[in-house]
């Protein structure tokens, strides 16, 4: 059978489903973002049409150039790091930004947050391995930083995010169970988190295992990146 596009979208929802019924969580739980980086409207407008709704982009020029040819019911996930000077195109634009780590940045977020719209629901990204090309906070960073994103009134702080390493099972899921226990140890102290953003198409079904509540998934649906062309 040909392997298009359709036939991934459709493949993967029925993994997702299975998999999520198999270690007892409810599939309407957990959503799906397709990661469209690098990908044209027109494949976001493939999957739109076959229901998709939540997806999420990295580079913000880019998702400019898309946004405004695609449908206004599109919820857009903003996963790649943001520069202070693509502040107002994200808050203006975007429905969530998963990737929160700079006090700067969440201020200016929530300054140029439309009134009219309701607040930017935002996860704070936290750099679960430790690599140093990675972006996010250290764990032991992360309550004081909930505290902070809390008094800005323009942001609805909604939960953690994380990319885990590119390595074997036993360190990816060790990296997932220490996101998952700090998404609990936040929500003992008073926070009411509801979102656990990790796995990507290599990693998603663990991350499954330890709670994710949102999977962003791009080279397993859109098929390989070919950044050259960007
Ligand atoms: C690109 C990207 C993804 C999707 O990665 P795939 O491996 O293609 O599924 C998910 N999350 C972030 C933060 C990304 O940058």
């Amino acid at each position: 059978m040909e392997n298009t596009l359709a036939q991934r979208y459709v493949d993967l929802q029925r993994k997702i489903a299975q998999s999520a019924v198999a270690i007892n969580r409810l599939p309407e739980h957990i959503c799906l973002i397709a990661v469209s980086k690098t990908f044209p409207a027109c494949d976001i407008q493939a999957l739109y049409d076959l229901g998709q709704r939540h997806f999420g982009e990295n580079y913000i020029q880019e998702w400019q150039e898309k946004v405004f040819r695609l449908p206004e019911s599109i919820v857009w996930h903003i996963i790649g790091d943001i520069q202070s000077n693509k502040t107002r195109l994200v808050a203006e634009n975007a429905d969530w930004v998963h990737t929160l780590s700079r006090e700067k940045i969440a201020e200016r977020l929530s300054q140029q947050r439309p009134e009219n719209k309701p607040p930017l629901q935002v996860c704070v990204e936290v750099n679960i391995s430790g690599e140093t090309q990675k972006h996010g906070l250290a764990a032991g960073e992360v309550l004081e930083f909930c505290r902070y994103i809390k008094t800005l009134p323009q942001l609805n702080l909604r939960g953690l995010m994380a990319v885990a390493s590119d390595a074997d099972e036993i360190t990816v899921k060790q990296q997932m169970q220490k996101m998952h226990a700090l998404f609990i140890s936040l929500n003992n102290q008073g926070f009411q988190l509801d979102t656990l953003s990790m796995g990507m198409s290599g990693d998603w079904l663990w991350a499954l295992e330890y709670g994710a509540t949102h999977i962003r998934i791009g080279s397993a649906l859109f098929g390989k990146r070919n950044y050259a062309q960007k």
